[in-house]
């Protein structure tokens, strides 16, 4: 039987929610570490006890996202390592990541976690300019995003990634120029590039509704997305995905299981799992998810089994937005000539017998794949 090597734990916590987030998080001003702890180990015996979902006896990959991973107390980590099995992360080669804010990544929290055996560490920057950080309702200032890299590296971490935002409102006259400057003196091996999305529910999902809030036009996010394509390529970070950037060597090997389709287990609140053809997902609210852990039932809110077409649009999907692509070989010839007219278009280029879209091309990606999946469905 198939066994998951990728494992995913949330820790929802966060001192305040951002405008726009919609994550599954919990809102205080402390963390209840050792209440997630013991959640976490009570969601992981229940899983054992179920027999679906088998973790390999040996990690590749172990992703600790949120909410914020780093307001969680210092010895947090090493308790991961013995709640998941310290056998299970012997590898040379796993990759550990672990998110932090910078207002909650000081030195002590990064060597306890360096010693834990985190090997990753993925900082929220976002941007570095103060009215866009305060609009956003981030709790870190510029001078605090330079610190919290300069600790990740004093304590020996050797692969820093950074998230950065697209897509901010234009009233808030960001300078995109100024931040990609600030962001490459800051050499981090990775950068992951989000735009900003506008979630019903969320205080910026209620301003604009109400037309007190701007949005950005999509010619203008079109251009922003295509100038940090440009930029962090000129720089010496290869794209191999969507939003995803890498020096050699650096890229997420988390994130690459998700895309290549394999199976993986999350815990926590929100969290989802995957193994073919299940897929499932745990109740999103943090007292509730905790209720049941605590018991050792299934924290679940809901599963479903993927059908063959559902499977088939998100091989599609999943491999249109690596810069791997789809194997052209794989699809009939008036699906080749699709191909080509994308590349013609300048959506696509053919290397080494795969199909891979362009910035261009990833900037219509959910388009490019439902034409791609309505002309498998109709031949
Ligand atoms: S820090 Fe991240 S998870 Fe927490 S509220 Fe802000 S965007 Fe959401």
């Amino acid at each position: 039987m198939e066994t998951v090597d990728s494992l995913y734990v949330h820790a929802p916590f966060c001192s305040r929610r951002c405008y726009y987030c919609d994550f599954a998080v919990k809102v205080g001003s402390s963390s209840d570490s050792d209440l997630w702890s013991r959640a976490i180990a009570g969601e992981l015996q229940a899983i054992h006890e179920e027999q679906v979902f088998r973790i390999s006896s040996s990690l590749k990959t172990l992703y600790v996202g949120g909410g914020t991973p780093s307001l969680l107390s210092d010895d947090s980590m090493v308790k991961l390592a013995g709640i998941v099995g310290i056998e299970r992360l012997r590898r040379k080669d796993l990759e550990w990541t672990c998110e932090a804010n910078p207002e909650s990544f000081d030195k002590d929290k990064a060597s306890a976690w360096i010693r834990a055996g985190v090997n990753r560490i993925s900082l929220g920057l976002q941007t570095f300019q103060g009215p866009s950080l305060r609009w956003m309702g981030r709790l870190h200032g510029v001078k605090q995003s330079h610190e919290a890299v300069k600790i990740a590296r004093e304590v020996g971490f050797s692969n820093v990634s950074v998230d950065v935002i697209i897509g901010l409102p234009p009233s808030l006259k960001r300078d995109l120029r100024k931040d990609f400057e600030e962001l490459l003196s800051l050499e981090v091996d990775h950068v992951s590039l989000y735009g900003l999305t506008v979630e019903n529910g969320t205080p910026l999902g209620r301003a604009v509704l109400e037309g007190k809030q701007d949005i950005i036009p999509d010619s203008q996010y079109r251009e922003e997305y295509l100038f940090a394509v440009d930029w962090l390529e000129s720089h010496g970070y290869r794209s191999y995905e969507i939003s995803n950037f890498a020096q050699p060597g650096k890229k997420s090997k988390h994130n690459a299981n998700y895309w290549s389709g394999k199976p993986y287990l999350g815990l926590g609140n929100g969290a989802h799992s995957y193994l073919y053809p299940i897929r499932r997902w745990n109740i999103r609210n943090w007292d509730g998810y905790c209720k049941k852990a605590l018991e050792h039932s299934l924290p679940l809110e809901n599963q479903e089994n993927i059908d063959n077409e559902e499977h088939r649009l998100e091989y599609l999907w999943l491999g249109l937005r690596t810069k791997t692509g789809l194997r052209v070989g794989d699809f009939t010839v008036g699906v080749q000539e699709r191909f080509a007219s994308w590349t013609r278009d300048g959506l696509a280029v053919e290397r080494d017998g795969n199909i891979c879209l362009t910035p261009k091309g990833w900037l219509i990606m959910d388009h490019l794949t439902l034409e791609l999946e309505e002309q498998l469905t109709d031949t």
